[in-house]
């Protein structure tokens, strides 16, 4: 191996790197956008996005129970653990 090939391996390895690091945002959001969202409503058919749900009377909805409750239709709370405290 003659040391051109080293630099010019070395050197593109430097640029992918370069490339990966500048859109690392661009693929955090990505992996962001694959999370369920936080909604707290039951029987939500988790279609939103997380970070973009709403807070209306204290409950967070997603945009699309958002939309239902606009609506009229009931909102019923999913209740974790009983809606009892164990502590
Ligand atoms: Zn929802």
């Amino acid at each position: 191996m003659t040391p051109a090939f080293w630099a010019i391996l070395i050197l593109s390895i430097a640029i992918v790197v370069g490339i990966i690091w500048r859109h690392r945002y661009i693929f955090l959001e990505e992996l962001w956008s694959k999370l369920p969202d936080e909604c707290e409503v039951e029987g939500c058919e988790r279609k939103g996005v997380r970070g973009n749900e709403n807070i209306v009377k204290g409950i967070i909805m997603c945009d699309y129970c958002n939309s239902k409750a606009m609506k009229g239709h009931p909102i019923k709370l999913k209740r974790k653990n009983n809606g009892t405290r164990t502590e």
